[in-house]
């Protein structure tokens, strides 16, 4: 088992980054209702069904659902899409805060939207 860094998708270690909520290039952004990471210990929720790993964690902002990335061996997250048509994803690994965007092949980060105020 090798635990080497693997590149989230293909966002190398500087992805072009949008940040705000004017994303341009994704029209998606009204469906994003989940921003927030469901509390750990996180989980990809169908490998933990068929007893399956994961490399990286993905959650799907739509309905919350955690999935795993493409660089495991189910890509669930990516599945999802397919199967749900929700097609922004966040990073629900620790520190990374970016979004992805499974359409328009865009990543950006969100505002904080937990900010009080404005
Ligand atoms: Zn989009
Ligand atoms: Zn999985
Ligand atoms: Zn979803």
């Amino acid at each position: 088992m090798s635990k080497r860094g693997q590149r989230p998708f293909r966002l190398s270690g500087a992805p072009e980054l949008i940040y705000g909520c004017g994303v341009a290039g994704c029209s998606h952004l009204s469906s994003i209702h989940v921003t927030e990471l469901p509390p750990p210990p996180l989980g990809c929720e169908e490998c933990v069904k068929i007893g399956g790993r994961w490399v990286h964690l993905r959650m799907c902002h739509e309905c919350g659902k955690i999935g795993c990335c493409d660089n495991s061996p189910n890509r669930h997250a990516t599945a999802h899409f397919h199967e749900a048509g929700h097609p922004l994803i966040r990073s629900a690994e620790p520190g990374e805060e970016w979004s992805w965007c499974y359409v328009d092949e865009v990543a950006f980060l969100l505002e904080d939207t937990s900010a009080p105020g404005r």
